[in-house]
């Protein structure tokens, strides 16, 4: 990797391994999104979060080294007054935490690199920033930032001297004062109130000249009539107000003047109402231009309606319903355009008119349905595409993107009707019937998530759409997994999946306050009733309940040629939650299985009488227990250093070696440091750190800094509480072993900044599922709310888990992941399968023996449970030659591995050697011959010989060859 200092952006998005909204966005729609000259932080870069690099260490590399001339060289025909170097920012490389070798280095090539010499004047240009990032507007700016400083030291000085910061980490605490130089070098100057002013009435004068183009007074009428406006100017518009809404100076606008913006706006959207791009194959270039115009100026007027503190009175339903209406038809049609299935299904004529309502009637009678949607596929359609076309096409696809985004930023500020959000319900379901459009999809998931969470009343609607668009999903499509699962390359499951996690994530009700809480104080503020976190996971439990038993209910209904097809529906979603399950990013995939197995728990018992739904759940809930049992020996092998306490957590005491690296346990004696904390040894670079930001310093390891964190969390609450109601119980401050993994956890996920509030809602779901299990959360329930935005009130966090690396996260939230009440129901499950194995039909005790040995191959130990032994065993005497062969192998295949299990076995696989079926009494004879093979010493050797020897007079000829 050569330093990206000419393409900072893109190698942000391909290095990314930082953002949790990046994976799936798409490059090209994120390069807009961040400020060009991209530099590292100690570069001059405004924004602490715009990282390059994931670890400043990596900065210093040879190869990066190496192009620091190119930088110097950049750097002098570069306006560095751009990247906001002010004087007093000039010391800051030189006490900030990086390691700066690069910047020596660069100062080396070009001693002036950093300095600039004109002002800059990009402030006042009105236009100057043509791209300016639309998805950065929700992020915090300055006056912000300093504001939390302000809180955090309000309660630093209030309550925390025992923990000063210095004290918390040493290390982050010089990152926390160039933060702060950081944040006053660039918040707006003495003169800024003037600068803003000349900056409003500028963007006024622009919005006048434009309205007034668009408006024309005739002689003759007394109201105005309206002229189209042409496209370069409402793309200059559109980029004016994503500039404002940049500097947040949007509200302070006068209303009038948005109002009439926004009449002359839906004026223009108005005019393209009923054309369609589907109809223009000779490729109308008016027609296409109209229809940009009109989705241009829904960008527009959307950009200003989904801007925060704008005044009521924008509102307006009829403009609203329109852009709504208006959005609707243009994906319908750029779906028609990107896919010539589903073009022909929903139009088959050219002229019939499109009705939404149309694809409500095959709910009814779904093999019909299926039908139509098979031999559709084969009709072929003329090619509609123009390239020209085409590329009109990919434009508007683009921009129905943006007003998708938009419109989920508009339903968090504005309640719409409910008309309006079954209407967007329906329109971003179906996007998901076509290919190619990934990243409509993702908007589409992000707004129906939005409508979940915000919209409660709508949950069942939503859910209900989402079966409904399973059975609808041409079966082709089904297994396609084009969603790629965050950070984690190779991992894909498909889009409807996603939607179904994130709508879950969204289901646990995240207290608003809490999701708003841009400062300390408002976090500690939003205090919730002690029951709230549990009501929430029961509300999430609930949404799944509702998407299994739908699908269930399907499942025992439909008819049998369907069955499989269903199956397969179910397995397919069963495979993607696997692959999510504990994974950092997807909490929900455990309870979303959790509630499933119940459900199949239920039905797979005695109580259901349909064999298909009884093999059904044996053959899901065998492929579930086994990755359970799998994930569980794993973590129990793993010896990761964080994991330790955790996992011998009576003997608090120190497990750890005394005189060697607890990470590497080994390794080079020398080099090592101590933490002053837990007393723990470590190399350096076995913490992925280097040697001299810990030598000098008093240095504490990941975990204490996370422990004084938790500390100082709960200090915070408990003197908040005091100071609401008089409780003055002693709240112990104790901070468990597993709240420090956790908070490790939730520091990582607060860490990684994600462009919409997706983080929160994962955070807060973590909060929920863990508080059930907690059983004292009654005393702290404010104290968990905190700890979801613990980097806000203690400013530090940060640093302590951006060490750990995606591989650490992954284990720790692996290890919390078995604690859930899902892996606790591995027994249970388990114990159902193990029943399942004495049932009268044979298909199903095959089923379920099946299930028990792919439990088995995931860990032979298995075969030791003393249940386990008994179940199997009677599967010896099954009146089923095919099931005792089964049974047989089963243990058989193991005796290598593990013959200290296959012994146990030995006294009933003898028996089998007298078997009437020939196959069983070949395969009892080849254990027995491998049991002595494998171990010399075997007690039953000498029975097992004799065994073997009265076998040979066996009247088959092919036993007698042994
Ligand atoms: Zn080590
Ligand atoms: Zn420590």
């Amino acid at each position: 990797m050569s330093f990206p200092a000419t393409s900072g952006a893109a190698a942000l998005a391909s290095s990314g391994h930082r953002g949790i909204g990046l994976s799936n966005t798409v490059h090209s729609e994120l390069a807009a999104c961040l400020p060009l000259p991209s530099l590292p932080v100690f570069c001059g870069a405004s924004d602490q979060d715009l990282r390059l690099v994931d670890s400043p260490a990596r900065l210093n590399r040879v190869d990066v080294l190496a192009q620091s001339a190119k930088i110097a060289e950049l750097l002098r025909h570069t306006d560095v007054s751009y990247l906001n170097l002010r004087d007093e920012a000039k010391g800051v490389p030189y006490i900030y935490v990086e390691p700066l070798e690069l910047h020596d280095e660069v100062l080396r090539c070009n001693p002036e690199a950093f300095e600039y010499s004109t002002a800059g004047h990009v402030k006042e240009q009105i236009s100057g920033s043509a791209a300016v990032p639309e998805k950065r507007q929700s992020e915090s700016s300055f006056p912000i930032q300093s504001q939390t400083q302000k809180d955090y030291n309000a309660i630093h000085s209030r309550q925390l001297d025992n923990f000063s910061t210095n004290d918390i980490s040493s290390l982050s605490s010089k990152k926390l004062k160039v933060k702060k130089k950081g944040g006053d070098g660039i918040s707006l100057a003495p003169d800024s109130a003037e600068l803003q002013g000349t900056y409003i009435e500028r963007f006024r004068e622009f919005l006048e000249d434009l309205c007034n183009n668009a408006e024309f007074h005739s002689d003759d009428r007394d109201e105005a009539e309206w002229l189209p406006l042409p496209l370069t100017d409402l793309r200059l518009l559109v980029n004016e107000i994503t500039s404002i809404r940049e500097k947040k100076l949007l509200h302070l606008v006068p209303v009038e003047v948005l109002v009439r913006l926004l009449k002359v706006l839906d004026h223009q959207i108005h005019r393209a109402e009923g054309l369609s791009i589907e109809e223009c194959d000779n490729s109308d270039s008016e027609l296409v231009s109209s229809v940009l115009i009109a989705l241009e100026s829904i960008h527009a007027a959307l950009a200003v309606m989904a801007h925060t503190d704008m005044p009521k009175q924008l509102y307006n339903e009829e403009i609203i319903e329109r852009i709504l209406e208006f959005s609707r038809r243009q994906i319908m049609d750029v779906m028609c355009a990107c896919d010539p299935s589903y073009r022909a299904l929903h139009r088959p004529s050219e002229n019939t008119a499109f009705e939404v309502d149309d694809y409500e009637d095959n709910d009814a009678e779904f093999g019909s349905a299926s039908k139509k949607r098979r031999t559709s596929k084969t009709s072929k359609l003329k090619k509609s595409a123009s390239s020209r076309l085409s590329t009109a096409v990919n434009t508007i696809l683009q921009k129905l993107c943006t007003v998708l985004g938009l419109l989920k930023d508009l339903l968090l500020i504005e309640r719409l009707s409910d008309s309006c959000i079954l209407q967007l319900v329906k329109t971003s379901i179906t996007t998901f019937l076509v290919d190619n459009i990934q990243l409509l999809q993702l908007k589409a998931i992000s707004l129906l998530s939005a409508i979940f969470y915000l919209y409660t009343q709508h949950r069942n609607y939503v859910i209900d759409e989402v079966v409904q668009l399973l059975w609808k999903l041409p079966y082709s499509k089904r297994a396609l997994r084009s969603y790629h699962v965050r950070e984690e390359e190779q991992r894909q499951i498909q889009m409807v999946t996603a939607l179904l996690i994130q709508l879950i994530h969204c289901s646990a009700n995240l207290p608003d306050a809490l999701r708003m809480a841009s400062n300390g104080n408002a976090v500690l503020e939003a205090s919730v009733d002690v029951s709230y976190p549990i009501k929430c996971h029961e509300a999430a439990t609930e949404s799944c309940c509702l998407f299994w038993s739908r699908v269930l209910q399907r499942f025992a209904s439909v008819k049998t040629h369907d069955a499989s097809e269903l199956k397969s529906i179910i397995e397919n979603l069963v495979t993607d939650l696997l692959t999510t399950l504990n994974l950092p990013e997807y909490p929900a995939s455990a309870p979303i299985l959790e509630v499933l197995c119940v459900l199949l728990l239920q039905n797979a018992g005695p109580k259901s009488k349909d064999v298909s739904a009884r093999s059904l759940a044996i053959d899901i809930l065998g492929t579930i227990a086994a990755r359970l049992k799998r994930d569980a020996l794993v973590c129990s092998q793993e010896n990761f250093w964080i994991l330790q306490d955790l996992l011998s957590q009576d003997a608090a005491a120190q497990h750890h070696p005394k005189d060697t690296c607890c990470v590497c346990l080994g390794g080079r004696v020398e080099n090592l440091f101590i933490c002053h904390g837990c007393q723990r040894l470590f190399h350096a670079d076995c913490l992925g750190i280097k040697e001299h930001e810990v030598s000098s310093r008093k240095w504490s390891c990941q975990t204490c800094i996370c422990h004084k964190q938790l500390l100082v969390l709960q200090s915070c609450c408990n003197s908040q509480q005091k100071n609401d109601v008089k409780k003055n119980h002693d709240t112990d401050s104790e901070v468990s072993k597993q709240e420090i993994v956790q908070q490790l956890l939730l520091n990582y996920l607060q860490d990684v900044t994600s462009a919409d509030d997706l983080h929160l809602f994962i955070c807060w779901f973590y909060l929920c599922l863990w508080y059930k299990d907690d059983s004292n959360c009654q005393q702290k329930s404010s104290y968990y709310l905190a700890r979801m935005k613990s980097k806000i009130i203690v400013r530090d966090s940060s640093t302590v888990s951006s060490i750990l690396t995606r591989d650490s996260v992954k284990k720790i939230t692996s290890a919390l992941g078995q604690n859930s009440s899902f892996c606790r129901g591995f027994d249970k499950i388990l114990h159902t399968l193990l029943a399942s194995l004495r049932e009268n039909s044979p298909v199903i005790r095959a089923k379920a023996l099946k299930a028990v040995s792919i439990i088995v191959e995931a860990d032979p130990e298995v075969l030791g449970d003393k249940r386990v032994q008994s179940a199997v065993e009677g599967r010896f005497c099954d009146s089923a030659i095919s099931v005792r062969e089964a049974a047989l192998e089963l243990v058989g295949r193991h005796i290598a591995s593990h013959p200290g299990v296959g012994f146990k076995y030995f006294e009933k696989i003898a028996e089998r050697i007298k078997d009437t079926g020939v196959s069983v009494r070949k395969r009892a004879i080849k254990i027995i011959r491998d049991m002595c093979t494998s171990n010399a010493n075997f007690s039953g050797f000498t029975r097992a010989c004799t065994e073997i020897i009265s076998r040979v007079s066996d009247d088959e000829a092919s036993i007698q060859v042994f």
